[in-house]
């Protein structure tokens, strides 16, 4: 199924409590051993002002996952597209893109998208946008966000962040603006 959100008007719109669980699977890969990135799919749908709504992420657990990447061989990704498919059905929603998670230090150079990233984000045709959440730990309060980019925290917990969504433009991936919402029904 082609997506029918490719097309939208900035910003993208993430639903509070959606953002709040990838958060929490990038922190279960950051408290690994020797840390995973987090992997998953993102749902949606266009809001009359064709604003792109994201309401549901869910993680995906396939694929080989590293500190520094999630890595599918072509059997594994076929999978992976049956099982997005499959959840945009159940959930009635349409499939926005993909999430995965950064799981770095405090250095800045960890909160953009790898050349790997790029590549698999322009190849993947469904894709309208990628979520990258930068996790790491720090106790002097939420980080200073990069342009176009929202801090996260989790509260009572030393773990924060950074949510960044990028979109195709032409054949480069670039951040655009996003912000949250808290109640799905104002679209
Ligand atoms: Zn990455």
């Amino acid at each position: 199924m082609r997506s029918s959100v490719r097309f939208f008007k900035p910003p993208v719109l993430l639903y509070k409590p959606a953002i709040d669980e990838l958060c929490v699977s990038a922190v279960n890969g950051y408290e690994v051993p020797y840390k995973e990135e987090a992997f998953g799919f993102l749902f949606g749908r266009l809001s009359s002002e064709e604003r792109l709504v994201v309401l549901r992420s869910v993680a995906y657990g396939g694929g080989t996952r590293t500190r520094t990447g999630v890595d599918f061989t072509p059997g594994q990704w076929a999978h992976a597209i049956r099982r997005r498919r499959e959840l945009a059905a159940t959930l009635r929603l349409s499939f926005a893109g993909c999430f995965h998670s950064h799981v770095g230090e405090r250095y800045k150079r960890s909160w953009g998208l790898s050349p790997d990233d790029r590549d698999r984000i322009l190849d993947d045709e469904d894709v309208a946008i990628e979520l990258l959440v930068s996790v790491c730990e720090g106790r002097k309060g939420v980080l200073s966000p990069l342009s176009k980019s929202i801090s996260w925290a989790i509260p009572n917990t030393p773990y924060q962040g950074i949510i960044r969504v990028y979109a195709k433009h032409y054949r480069s991936v670039v951040p655009v603006p996003s912000e949250f919402v808290t109640h799905p029904a104002v679209f």
